[in-house]
């Protein structure tokens, strides 16, 4: 059943055996594992169906020196589905060096391994709507594919898959018809009460922006409601008194433009397997590691690379958009600029021109280079509160993003290892951004590029309530009932986008919960 929290009686009291806060991809999917399960779930969401800006506003926050660069009510989304309303559907799961304890990455290591996690991985790549679970080079590139071949143990091959699904509307119906499950939208998350030893939650509060509110009597609760979000929420209900964690450890995956290459032999555009590809139904694409000898000889985290054609309306296009906005700073008469603007636009209809005519088939030659960052989790990268609260006295999320002073020289070895594996292998030429290693060049370079989309860390899984927040069953250590499921649990963060993990660890979480849940009479 769905419906909205203003059509239930003001003040109402429910019970649940499970309460889920969020139906974004991790509280879709804990929803739909336990539909017939017999437990009584509720799933509070705060949106409805639709966007709408008053609700969207609560996501509002303050960024410190905007890093990430956007805007947390813009890198988020707060209706039904979340934020899989707009996400691009890049996904894949995490390598298996990314859980294990790396002496050379402070804080590293999940209690957790990926063989663990595979049984799950493989649900979740149904959930979501993606192929089979195979993330072999080997398997995909078949002889349709120029996929380059790389002399040496430095650098591998990865790859992802694609599809963008949006939970919501695939999972509505399945939602509405279940019996055992109450979605309730307009319902905003605004208390979490326990017992008096502070380790059992017995009853959370929602309220609708008009201010009606009702309580539920809560077996267990989730917190799904997104990296950020998971953290804002503990932080301002007090959590943090037992928990010195909630919020630290903050990253969102930062990629940099860090080169450009040069093919030695050019590639046709239909085979070059560094871009989306449709093989048997599926999207593929293909990016560079470091082989884990590689990253453990260098003493470095498991970044990535993707090449990306530079496209001649590209630079073009922004050469002249460039140039026009020079012309344009603090002028406010535009007959003074027209001649410009007509340059312009003639460079730009130009570029189009001869973009579309090469576009179906054409060679690549030149290609822009650029790093996903496997950040290290840093205590001191965090999610705080902001001295402004929202339209429901909730203090905003404030970032304070931080990363380790040897960080930048990591990104530049990574570069420079990926150039001469590309040269000894006879691939082409690299030019490496210069001087990443600067602290101010390095902080440009990730404004440039990056988006703050993924945000991770925040309530991370650890073996003990110093480190992290949560257990390795993403339970809320010192606390019998409460989780969290999304980025927000990720130990580490890796390169590879998080919401296929989110999904596989939602689908773990179910099953746990469903195997230590009695069912209400
Ligand atoms: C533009 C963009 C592109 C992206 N592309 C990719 C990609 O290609 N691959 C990838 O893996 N990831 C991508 N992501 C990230 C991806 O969208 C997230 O990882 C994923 O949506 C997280 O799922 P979630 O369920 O944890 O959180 P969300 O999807 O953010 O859902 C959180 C839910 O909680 C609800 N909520 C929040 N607060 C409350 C409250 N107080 N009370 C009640 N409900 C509340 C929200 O309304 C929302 O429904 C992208 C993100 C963006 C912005």
């Amino acid at each position: 059943m769905i419906g909205f929290l203003e059509s239930l009686q003001d003040k109402s009291k429910l019970r649940a055996d499970i309460c889920i806060v969020g139906t974004g991809p991790a509280g879709i999917t804990l929803a739909m594992e336990l539909i017939d399960s017999g437990l009584k779930v509720v799933i509070l969401e705060s949106g409805e169906f639709e966007f709408d800006p008053d609700i969207q506003n609560l996501y509002a926050g303050d960024i410190v020196e905007n890093l990430p660069p956007v805007p947390l009510d813009v890198s988020r989304l707060r209706f039904f589905g979340g934020t899989s309303n707009h996400w691009d559907g890049s996904c894949g799961p995490l390598d298996r060096i990314d859980f294990r304890a790396r002496d050379w990455i402070p804080n590293s290591g999940w209690p957790l391994t990926r063989e663990e996690l595979d049984p799950f991985y493989k649900k979740a790549q149904q959930l979501i709507g993606l192929g089979t679970f195979e993330y072999r080079s080997s398997t995909w590139s078949n002889k349709n594919l120029d996929l380059f071949e790389i002399d040496g143990t430095d650098i591998a091959h990865g790859m992802r898959q694609s599809y963008p699904q949006r939970f919501g509307p695939v999972y509505q119906k399945d939602l509405e018809n279940a019996e055992n499950v109450h979605v309730i939208l307009h319902a905003n998350l605004t208390g979490i009460h326990t017992n008096e030893a502070f380790d059992y939650v017995t009853t959370i509060e929602a309220t609708a922006l008009g201010g009606k509110s009702i309580t539920i009597d809560v077996k267990s609760v989730v917190l799904a409601c997104g990296g950020v979000e998971n953290a804002r929420l503990l932080l301002a209900f007090g959590f943090s008194s037992k928990l010195p964690a909630i919020g630290r450890y903050f990253t969102f995956h930062p990629h940099l433009l860090t080169g450009q290459l040069l093919l030695e032999k050019p590639v046709l555009h239909s085979r070059f397997p560094y871009r989306w590809h449709d093989i048997s139904g599926t999207r593929i694409m293909h990016h560079f590691l470091l082989s884990e000898q590689a990253q453990e000889r260098e003493k470095l985290p498991n970044h990535a690379a993707k090449i990306k054609e530079i496209r001649l309306v590209d630079a073009k296009g922004y050469s002249a958009a460039k140039r026009l906005n020079e012309r344009l700073r603090g002028v406010r008469n535009f007959d003074h600029v027209m001649d410009d603007l007509y340059d312009v636009l003639t460079d730009l209809d130009g570029a189009y021109t001869q973009w579309n005519r090469r576009h179906s088939e054409h060679h690549i030659s030149l290609l822009n280079i650029e790093t996903y960052l496997d950040q290290s989790p840093h205590p001191d990268s965090r999610i705080l509160l902001s001295e402004d609260k929202d339209a429901l006295g909730i203090p905003r999320a404030k970032i304070d993003w931080a990363y380790f002073a040897h960080e930048p020289a990591g990104v530049q070895r990574f570069n420079e290892i990926l150039s001469s594996s590309f040269g000894a292998a006879g691939i082409g030429r690299v030019k490496i951004a210069d001087n990443m290693t600067d602290p101010t060049n390095f902080e440009e370079l990730v404004r440039e590029r990056s988006t703050g989309h993924h945000q991770i860390g925040t309530t991370r899984i650890s073996e003990d309530s110093q480190s992290g927040v949560v257990d390795s069953n993403c339970r809320v250590h010192g606390f019998n009932n409460l989780f969290c499921a999304g980025s927000s649990v990720f130990s580490t963060a890796s390169h590879m986008n998080p919401t296929t993990t989110i999904v596989a660890l939602s689908v773990r979480l179910a099953e746990y919960l469903q195997s230590h849940s009695e069912v209400s009479a």
